[in-house]
């Protein structure tokens, strides 16, 4: 718990003064009542498609924060997570002054987003065992250091970070903590969207792209108090989220059954995929995971990864990335795909 933060403090001048493009269609909001709309040059012959979206998805938003539990003002969707990460730089960065950090190895999109900002990256290395180093951390934040991207679980490394550090991050940094929970469905460690009120320099990510299997939709979700919210809210793109992914996404997310049957049968899987990758001659090491897919040591990385191409199989190599050399990462399939995996790892390993 910490009441010392004011988030206005590391919102950026120019963000703080912007007036934000006005639709049309936040000018009338339809109370439901027929009427004829000659306000967004649309064309008004119906194909399902002619009108512009709701710049705020209120239905969407409605039965999200019915099923996490929140307010609807502590919601915001994007073009994916990656254009809700974009706008958490844009609403707390200033280009060439302020400085972020993340925790290597992890999602590359981050230090991308930094380049593209213009924002200095300070990377400070995960311990041995992937947790953040919290007195390293520490170190390396400085008064122009805005935010601390955690990624739990991580990506590529599979497991969730410890509680107890998180906590200790959110509550000696002066600035916004971006918990990335992309792999959160998957995990034994529950949301950390229970302790937002908590924590007012907390920001949550997450995404359709995982357990929701919609990532061609594109659906970023994020949670946060309602400041950072209506923060975030000016400059985003107004008509960020399309009409055609606010209806696939209603589908999906009403149907939680169907969501939890496929999460519990690639859980099911992951857990036989570990089993069986223990036992395979070139494995050094299966890394616990915590989501849909594991990470592996193998004796050379860039001949089996090449090996497991010429079978047709395409997994994500890792070497080059710190404290990853000579690893390969798996996405758990269908039983199917699981089992010619296997097949393939066995013969590999033989030959
Ligand atoms: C896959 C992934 C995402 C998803 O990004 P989208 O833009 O929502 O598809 C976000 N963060 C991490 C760590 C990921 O691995």
């Amino acid at each position: 718990m910490r009441n010392s933060f004011n988030i206005q403090s590391v919102v950026r001048e120019n963000v703080k003064s912007l007036s934000p493009y006005s639709s049309a269609r936040d000018e009338y909001v339809s109370d439901g009542s027929k009427m004829i709309f000659l306000d967004a040059n649309e064309n008004p012959y119906e194909n399902g498609v002619n009108r512009y979206p709701d710049p705020h998805q209120r239905s969407l938003k409605s039965v999200l924060a019915k099923q996490r539990g929140v307010g609807v003002e502590t919601i915001l969707l994007g073009n994916g997570s990656d254009e809700v990460l974009d706008l958490i730089f844009r609403a707390f960065c200033e280009p060439k002054e302020d400085n972020i950090i993340t925790l290597p190895p992890t999602y590359g999109m981050y230090k991308v987003l930094s380049n593209i900002n213009v924002i200095e990256n300070r990377e400070v290395l995960l311990t041995n065992d992937f947790e953040p180093n919290v007195d390293e951390i520490l170190k390396a934040i400085d008064e122009n250091s805005k935010i601390i991207f955690l990624c739990s679980p991580n990506n590529p490394t599979g497991n969730s970070f410890s509680n107890q550090l998180i906590e200790t991050l959110l509550e000696k940094f002066n600035g916004v903590v971006v918990i990335d929970e992309a792999y959160i469905d998957f995990s034994s460690e529950e949301s950390w969207i229970g302790r937002l009120i908590n924590y007012p320099n907390l920001i949550i990510t997450q995404t359709l792209s995982k357990a929701y299997g919609m990532a061609g939709i594109r659906l970023g979700l994020c949670f946060a108090s309602e400041d950072i919210i209506s923060i975030l809210n000016k400059i985003k793109p107004p008509y960020n989220v399309n009409e055609l992914t606010q209806r696939k996404a209603m589908e999906r997310v009403l149907d939680t059954e169907s969501v939890q049957i496929e999460i519990s049968e690639i859980l099911k899987n992951r857990d036989e995929l570990v089993a069986t990758l223990e036992g395979i001659q070139f494995v050094e090491k299966v890394y616990k995971t915590d989501a849909n897919f594991v990470l592996i040591k193998v004796d050379d990385a860039n001949r089996r990864y090449n090996q497991l191409l010429e079978n047709g199989i395409v997994s994500r190599n890792r070497t080059t990335q710190p404290l990853c050399e000579n690893t390969l990462r798996l996405t758990v399939g269908t039983e199917k795909e699981n089992e010619k995996l296997i097949k393939v790892l066995k013969e590999i390993g033989n030959g």
